[in-house]
């Protein structure tokens, strides 16, 4: 235990420190709010069904009624789960912290709905929907959650697609920028319940790294990511991270 308490100390100072922190989170901190993983929603009904057919531009040609379906039904566990502690302390952290990035692979809104500001979602947004053909951004009507068959664009008639990144889709631009440059610039670098083997999320880690951030990870075991950071704080954000937030000194942020 005084091991955990020295390096939560650590971690702590580091914080307290930094003129600009940058977190970055992955699947780890939506699965200790019951929002699963891709594979972990694929239960019954949806067991048989691969990745591929469900998230890729190929899969939503061949059977856009199914790919629909299934994002409604991974969005209504997603509406259905709460923030989890660890999302409370991090929002806590953004008003502490002089400046503050939040990087997220995370398609979900806990994030926002915990109180954080700023969230870069890598990922997109299961709750946002836009034209497959178009993009034009488009809002849910009635009747349209339930429909067996997307709905279709107003502007040009192709079908409306979830605002998220399926196979073989570059990640948004836009986003892509911010992190690359929330990653460069921060003092601190804080990795939270992310493997760290699927890209992006090796480089960003090590792109802080290079130039100088020091890394602070959190996740329930050693990664691919942990030879990188300065401070390993084992076991589930949600416990870890309101921990992290006692433990900064009261006058230093
Ligand atoms: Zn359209």
């Amino acid at each position: 235990m005084l091991h955990q308490q020295e390096l939560l100390a650590a971690a702590a100072k580091m914080l307290a420190n930094a003129r600009h922190i940058t977190v970055f989170t992955g699947a780890g901190v939506s699965a200790e709010s019951g929002v699963g993983t891709f594979r972990d929603a694929q239960t019954g009904l949806w067991s048989h069904f691969d990745a591929q057919q469900l998230a890729s531009q190929e899969g939503f040609a061949a059977d856009p009624g199914t790919v629909w379906r299934w994002y409604q039904h991974r969005l209504a566990i997603v509406e259905a789960a709460q923030p989890n502690p660890g999302h409370v302390a991090l929002a806590n952290l953004e008003m502490l912290a002089p400046h503050f990035s939040l990087v997220t692979q995370n398609i979900d809104d806990l994030h926002e709905r915990a109180g954080s500001r700023h969230v870069i979602h890598l990922h997109g947004h299961i709750g946002r929907f836009h034209c497959n053909g178009c993009e034009t951004p488009y809002t849910l009507r009635s009747g349209d959650r339930e429909a067996p068959m997307p709905p279709c664009c107003p502007h040009c008639t192709a079908y409306i697609r979830p605002s998220v990144v399926w196979f073989g889709e570059m990640l948004p631009e836009q986003e892509m920028q911010k992190a690359w440059r929330a990653a460069e610039h921060c003092d601190v670098f804080l990795v939270i319940g992310t493997s760290g083997v699927v890209y992006p999320a090796a480089q960003l880690p090590a792109i802080a790294h290079r130039r100088g951030g020091a890394i602070i990870e959190i996740n329930t075991e050693r990664s691919a990511l942990s030879a990188l950071a300065e401070v390993l704080l084992l076991g589930p954000s949600g416990e870890v991270l309101p921990k992290l937030l006692d433990a900064l000194p009261r006058t230093s942020l």
